[in-house]
């Protein structure tokens, strides 16, 4: 968050103010920052120096090319959940062996597509899938490297549509059914057993539940050992949280401190997935007031943006804060901040208090370089946004802004209606 800030009352992205990059490239808009990009990665980077690590950046986050070059520049890796993301990840020049591949769905053509680029791991997540990849891989005469996604029944106390390691959930494989699977992963001929994986949420903001999670499946590799099943990598997965409004999630620092010594005994190469609080704060969403309705218990303002462009407050009622790009000294009043897209549920901010805006005026959608443009679509086909890279004084346009041509790209009149 400390690349953006107030500089004589304007909003900046590091040197570079908002509005003329809003200016020169149009609105709605998303703007990221270099620098913050780069601390976040070394802030994990340097929590997990004393342990042998990868960390693999998600790209269900952020998959801008742009960001993904920068952060495999730094040595990052890439968890990804599909045949696209592995294929952004590689052209991007993150390498194969710095790779693993979660997702419940993986599809035939996924699974050759990661084989063949011979990625670190497959993050198996159910005995269907494990009978798969073992198929495809022996038609392939290939091993397939593997870890089991287990699910260890840890509560991350937080949103219940980002929670995934509670036993009702989809992902992963019981944990107490996890020694037979990796027994019968061990009998078939075209699996190579790597690692254990889990993930068990998103947006988590304690440390405990990374602790308990983790103690369980430092017992689950105990118990493997035993019956001959070595482990070489384990992979924490992601969900750190980050400060959307007042909430204190823990540094990675403090997260490594209680995780390391956990693993002091252990020789594992430890996988980090850390997707939101690397990308989170490295950006935001700004877009422009267009119209102003004023009622007497409230005045909507209606901006430029949409809930196609940024989904994460009608999906998950979540909390962005909103900043005027401009700062000003008008009145504060209650008001909703919603978007032109035709749903009750296209809101940036409902019930804030907030100085006056006008039309014409900025507004910054902040914490949003995670989850923001990836979840974006085409919806009331109105074309997704740009993206912008500052760097110090710099801004580069790292994604044109969609043209109403591409609205119709792959779309096909059938020869009786011409
Ligand atoms: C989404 C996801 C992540 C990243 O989660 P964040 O909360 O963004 O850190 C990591 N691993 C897996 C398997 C995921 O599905």
């Amino acid at each position: 968050m400390h690349d953006f800030k107030y500089k004589n009352s304007g909003l900046y992205a590091e040197d570079v103010p908002v509005k003329k990059i809003a200016g020169k490239v149009g609105t709605p808009l998303y703007i990221y920052s270099h620098k913050t990009f780069l601390r976040h990665f070394d802030a994990y980077r340097n929590a997990f120096d004393g342990q042998p690590h990868t960390i693999c950046f998600a790209l269900k986050a952020n998959s801008n090319s742009a960001i993904l070059r920068l952060l495999a520049k730094k040595g990052c890796g890439a968890d990804v959940v599909s045949g696209g993301e592995l294929y952004l990840a590689l052209k991007a020049g993150i390498p194969a062996r710095k790779i693993v591949y979660a997702g419940v769905g993986k599809t035939e053509e996924e699974i050759i597509q990661g084989l063949k680029a011979r990625i670190l791991m497959f993050n198996i997540e159910s005995s269907d899938e494990m009978m798969a990849i073992n198929r495809i891989a022996g038609s392939l005469k290939m091993k397939a490297p593997i870890a089991l996604r287990v699910n260890p029944d840890i509560d991350p106390e937080t949103h219940p549509y980002i929670s995934t390691g509670l036993k009702e959930s989809k992902f992963g494989i019981p944990i107490g059914e996890a020694l037979e699977n990796y027994k019968l992963a061990r009998k078939l001929p075209n699996l190579e057993i790597l690692g254990i994986h889990k993930h068990i949420g998103s947006q988590i903001t304690t440390i405990r539940p990374f602790v308990d999670a983790l103690q369980k499946v430092i017992l689950l590799a105990e118990t493997l050992k035993s019956h001959g099943i070595e482990i070489q990598h384990l992979n924490m997965g992601g969900g750190l949280g980050i400060p959307y409004n007042d909430e204190h999630p823990p540094h990675p620092e403090e997260l490594s401190k209680a995780i390391l010594p956990l693993l002091k005994d252990c020789s594992f190469n430890l996988i980090l997935e850390p997707g939101r609080s690397i990308a989170g704060n490295a950006g935001i969403f700004v877009t422009r007031v267009l119209y102003l309705k004023k009622y007497p218990q409230k005045e909507f303002v209606i901006v430029d943006g949409g809930m196609n462009d940024l989904l994460r407050p009608s999906l998950y009622n979540a909390f962005h804060n909103v900043l005027p790009v401009r700062k000003n000294s008008r009145k504060k009043v209650l008001t909703d901040i919603v978007g032109p897209i035709c749903e009750s549920g296209d809101f940036f901010a409902k019930n804030r208090e907030v100085n006056r805006l006008s039309q014409g005026d900025l507004v910054a959608v902040m914490s949003a370089g995670a989850y923001g443009f990836t979840m974006s679509s085409n919806y009331n086909s109105r074309p997704r946004v740009a993206e912008v890279l500052v760097k110090g004084s710099e801004f580069f346009v790292v994604r044109e802004r969609e043209k109403y041509k591409d609205l119709t790209k792959g779309t096909k009149i059938p020869e009786f209606l011409k």
